[in-house]
């Protein structure tokens, strides 16, 4: 259960839809799982842009009166999970700014991997920033450029930051949209069906506003939205494909396709290569809601054992500020996961996770489901182990807090005390995503970075 890696960020772009803000507001909606702290939209009336950001969650940040301020038939919105930055209202996005071609809002989901250096250098020359964000960055980039137009300014700025981003921009008439030249984070477009279009980090929020897939935005693509026109492509990088892995294996919608393929079914792809290298006799297949339910469907389809719901999760847990007790983590736990104790009593249980990162987590599940009456508790994980910290948009603990870089899988099986433990390798997991070339980042479980 990936609970200490988060994904960023999530962005949305609506183009020539009299509803823009609205469609927005919903398409946040559909992308809340990617950032719970911080939701903001702003939209342009061909004059002027409007902005709305605080932190919380998008229900929480909007209503129908503030939307009906965010006029205008284009608009961007984000969802973030406070990481790079701190959490104040500051380091909400879309991000803001007046300069010398008018103004301009830029959301970003991604992580820079030479911002340090690029804000330091800014600095040097008189920049003053507000914030901690890396995308704060790029503002300064695209002001100071001196190239005319700002589809040149933006491409002058892009080309001096390195690392993960999938960006929208919005100016007064038009949007912009890109990706990186590896395009690390998802970026999907699509047509809305009553007219105008929409990217967005995910395609379920495209089946949320009645929109239909096209495309994904391309690797190192920008694209270039006008009034009354087609989307235009302009090729700003030569692609080097290397796309995150674990959208696949926890961070995405199941009812999303990311990278073209669908996240449901390559989870449960996974589940049945799991079954195929990792075998166990058992009575019955159990998930770790919620991102354990396809694996463990595939897990089950593919190995003929029966899938059963033996744990059952409580979504409206939200953050619990409770004494950190020995007794008391074990009952934050048990608050937001509970055992289906008639049905695991006396069996064999294979559980599968997607991923275990600080192992405390899947030893009080192992713990839950032995005090429930399970008569053996074999963990099976769809991804490999988690050993590296990941530097492109995921929020993941240091090296050191992993639980698989300082342990080998038998001695975590006897710290999480389950009877066995496995994990899927990383030939089973490229095959699961029909990865046919080396088009996959696989850095936080091989250490092999490419930026
Ligand atoms: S390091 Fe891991 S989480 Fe980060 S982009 Fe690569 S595969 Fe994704």
């Amino acid at each position: 259960m990936l609970e200490n890696m988060n994904e960023k960020c999530a962005v949305v772009g609506i183009y020539g839809h009299k509803e823009a803000s609205k469609l927005a507001y919903f398409s946040l909606h559909a992308l809340q799982h990617r950032g719970q702290e911080a939701a903001g939209i702003s939209s342009s009336d061909g004059e002027k842009l409007h902005t709305i950001k605080d932190r919380g969650l998008v229900m929480k940040v909007f209503n129908e009166q503030k939307l009906a301020t965010l006029s205008g038939t284009n608009a961007i919105g984000h969802t973030r999970y406070s990481t790079a930055g701190d959490d104040s209202i500051l380091d909400a996005q879309p991000v803001f700014a007046r300069y010398d071609l008018g103004e301009m809002a830029i959301v970003h989901n991604g992580n820079l991997t030479n911002a340090d250096e690029v804000r330091n250098a800014l600095i040097k020359k008189g920049a003053i920033f507000q914030t901690f964000m890396d995308t704060e960055n790029l503002i300064h980039l695209i002001a100071k450029s001196e190239k005319e137009k700002l589809l040149d300014r933006i491409i002058d700025a892009v080309k001096r930051i390195e690392g993960a981003f999938s960006l929208v921009f919005l100016s007064r008439t038009k949007m912009f949209a890109m990706r990186d030249r590896h395009g690390f984070r998802p970026l999907s477009l699509g047509r809305i069906a009553n007219g105008g279009y929409v990217v967005a980090s995910e395609t379920c929020a495209f089946d949320l506003i009645g929109a239909e897939f096209i495309r994904d935005v391309e690797p190192g693509e920008l694209l270039i939205f006008e009034q009354d026109k087609a989307p235009i492509s302009v090729k700003v990088f030569e692609p080097t494909p290397k796309k995150c892995i674990f959208e696949y294996v926890y961070f995405a919608r199941p009812d999303s396709k990311v990278f073209g393929q669908s996240v449901y079914q390559m989870r449960k792809n996974m589940g049945a290569e799991l079954s195929k290298i990792r075998p166990v006799e058992a009575d019955m297949v159990i998930p770790v809601p919620d991102g354990g339910v396809p694996s463990a469907i595939g897990y089950s389809q593919a190995s003929g054992i029966p899938y059963e719901m033996g744990i059952m999760r409580n979504h409206y847990i939200g953050r619990t500020f409770i004494e950190p007790t020995q007794e008391m983590r074990d009952l934050k736990v048990k608050m937001k996961l509970s055992p289906m104790t008639d049905i695991i009593k006396g069996k064999r249980v294979i559980v599968i996770d997607d991923s275990i990162v600080r192992g405390t987590t899947s030893r009080r599940i192992v713990k839950m489901l032995k005090e429930a009456g399970a008569s053996e508790v074999h963990m099976r994980i769809s991804s490999p182990p988690t050993t590296d910290p990941c530097f492109y948009g995921v929020d993941t603990p240091d090296k050191e807090k992993l639980i698989a870089s300082n342990m080998s899988t038998d001695e975590i099986c006897d710290f999480i005390e389950a009877d066995s433990l496995a994990y899927l390798d990383s030939d089973a997991l490229l095959r699961s995503v029909n990865a046919t070339t080396d088009d996959y980042c696989t850095a936080c479980f091989t250490g092999k970075y490419i930026v």
